[in-house]
């Protein structure tokens, strides 16, 4: 990879599953991967491999609720590195279960997570995007931001309001790229956030179709290695014996 096409990438939720085989991915591509998640241990783990193979990563203990913290991650990393190129917001969680078993604080961590975690990302690299009139935010959405599911009421709002806020934000910005990942079920860690008994059952029988992480990175990595002038708007990308 030339050192125009290289790019230093903040990936969030990169201590597992989508994040994690994403971050590597990059790494392996060329690219500086900046490694962001609450687990720091499984992060240094990841970097120490990542730099054992010739790569460049770093690694930050990173809670996407806190816009303070995201706020400092960046400035620091802008301090490091120059610059974040590249935004991927993709820490998130889904703890499944009916409406009426009342898990409110269940879906307060949700939109928490998956809506102000996207937000916080956003809020901390758009003025220095504008200010260099470049840069790509990559959102993790979901399947579910194109359908609704039984138990996955507030996990399909916050997965629908992900694709919005990029959509949004594409529209209000034309030097900075914006594209949505939209996974189908994947292997990873997501399952272990469910509590509710038969919402998990129905989860464990529902990802035995389930693709590995390594598809979902091939997407991230096909929409950053486009050309500056062209942007991917989303990707969905499902198991091929997928039926919804
Ligand atoms: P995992 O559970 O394996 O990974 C989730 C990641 O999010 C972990 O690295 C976790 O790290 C991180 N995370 C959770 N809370 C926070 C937080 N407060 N601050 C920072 N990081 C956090 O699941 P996936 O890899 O599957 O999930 C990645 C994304 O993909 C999510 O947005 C999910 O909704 C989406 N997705 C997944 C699908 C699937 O079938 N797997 C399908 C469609 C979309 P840590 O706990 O260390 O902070």
């Amino acid at each position: 990879m030339s050192a125009t096409n290289r790019k230093v990438i903040l990936v969030t939720g990169a201590s597992s599953g989508i994040g994690e085989a994403t971050a590597r991915a990059l790494a392996g591509a060329g690219h500086t991967v900046i490694l962001g998640a609450r687990r720091k241990d499984r992060l240094d783990a990841l970097k120490d491999e990542i730099t054992a193979a010739g790569g460049s990563a770093s690694a930050y203990a990173l809670d996407v609720t806190s816009r303070e913290n995201f706020e400092a991650v960046v400035a620091d990393v802008t301090q490091a590195f120059g610059c974040v190129d590249v935004l991927v917001n993709n820490a998130g969680l889904m703890p499944l279960a009916p409406m009426a078993a009342l898990k409110v604080d269940e879906w307060d961590t949700m939109i928490d997570v998956n809506i102000r975690g996207v937000l916080n990302g956003i809020a901390a690299v758009l003025p220095l995007m504008q200010a260099r009139g470049q840069g790509h935010v990559v959102n993790t959405a979901s399947i579910a931001a194109h359908a609704v599911f039984p138990t996955a009421a507030v996990y399909c709002a916050t997965k629908h309001a992900v694709l919005a806020i990029s959509n949004g934000l594409r529209l209000e910005n034309n030097r900075i790229r914006v594209t949505t990942i939209s996974p189908g079920v994947v292997e990873s860690e997501l399952a272990r956030t469910t509590t509710d008994r038969a919402a998990r059952e129905w989860l464990e029988d529902f990802r035995k179709t389930a693709l590995k992480p390594e598809a979902i990175a091939s997407a991230i990595a096909y929409a950053i290695d486009q050309p500056a002038d062209v942007n991917v708007d989303e990707i969905i990308v499902q198991p091929t014996s997928a039926t919804h």
